[in-house]
């Protein structure tokens, strides 16, 4: 008999106050290595001191994040080739751990501070190199442990922008339906469904939830199973269509006004549903979402573009990659 396999997480811990517990998780999971280093930056360090020093690690690593050539001069200093990899942070920090690790074909897991993106468990990696945002292909974690609490102190922007990175899930999977419809690219359905889902999983919260375990545990989740829907379909497509292709046209044409990538997916996702995607559009559902999540707030103050920046967003966002969207009709 033939059955499809994937690899899944060996660890899924959310929880309140668990990352000084993270020992004994890794324990109970019988993850073993025999060096275990923390990434991190330093101001997280001294935020959470008490729980780092109270934990095993072998070597502390300190990292802005975000960086290409920063993840190249970490890759130099690893000489362990049994070492685990914690990588705690945002996306930009869990970013060029999993590039590092990627390269250096070593094993990581995440301990997100916030949840800014579907970093936490994705198959692709954000970083700048030669002063340009790109992709890079890496391998998923072995696991994510989510401390609550710690999410929980982070700002609201941030959390915002996680987010309108998971609901924008919806939009990409109409782009991936029309790809199928139009071009006949093939659909993995469980994929698709576990972008579908996960994308909804915070649609019943308001701004009010945002701190509460319950919205952090849902959010924290949903970007996993997100994730997992790209490690499934061995690609970004059931997490990223024509708002996607908008926001790395951002990054790529104004980077100096660029901002949180879940807040641009957010902005591209509202202009992709108003303009392009009628009479099926559902500009008015994510609207009022938006509004009762107080993201059009956060939008609004980071993204303004005129009507011809608007227009040269939307042309290099058809060319960015090969990817049918609803773009490639416009
Ligand atoms: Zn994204």
């Amino acid at each position: 008999m033939y059955y499809k396999t994937i690899n899944i997480p060996i660890v899924l811990e959310i929880g309140e106050n668990i990352f000084v517990h993270l020992d004994d998780i890794l324990k109970k999971n019988h993850i073993y290595f025999k060096e275990k280093i923390l990434i991190t930056s330093l101001e997280l360090k001294d935020l959470y001191k008490t729980s780092v020093d109270k934990l095993s690690f072998d070597d502390i690593i300190f990292i802005k994040g975000g960086s290409y050539e920063e993840a190249q001069e970490v890759m130099k200093s690893i000489t362990n080739r049994d070492a685990l990899f914690v990588a705690f942070g945002g996306g930009s920090i869990i970013d060029a751990v999993k590039l590092v690790a990627n390269t250096l074909d070593l094993t990581y897991i995440t301990v997100p501070s916030t949840l800014s993106n579907d970093a936490i468990y994705s198959p692709i990696a954000r970083l700048v190199k030669d002063g340009k945002k790109q992709s890079f292909g890496v391998k998923a974690p072995l696991g994510i442990i989510a401390d609550v609490n710690i999410i929980k102190g982070s700002p609201k922007k941030l959390i915002l922008a996680g987010v309108g990175d998971l609901v924008s899930n919806a939009s990409a999977v109409k782009d991936w339906l029309l790809a199928h419809a139009d071009r006949g690219e093939s659909i993995n359905n469980f994929a698709l469904a576990l972008a579908s889902l996960s994308g909804n999983s915070v649609i019943p919260y308001t701004i009010d939830d945002i701190r509460t375990p319950r919205f952090i545990g849902d959010l924290a989740n949903g970007l996993v199973i997100s994730g997992l829907a790209m490690v499934l379909a061995n690609s970004s497509r059931p997490a990223s269509g024509a708002e996607h292709l908008i926001s790395h046209a951002i990054d790529d044409l104004f980077p100096e006004r660029a901002t949180l990538h879940g807040l641009q997916v957010a902005w591209g996702h509202l202009l992709v549903e108003r303009e392009f995607r009628q009479p099926e559009s559902d500009y008015e559902k994510l609207l009022v979402f938006f509004e009762r999540m107080k993201m059009l707030d956060e939008i609004e103050r980071d993204i303004t573009f005129s009507k011809e920046e608007v227009e040269q967003i939307i042309l290099r966002a058809k060319t960015i990659r090969d990817r049918y969207t609803i773009l490639s009709k416009v």
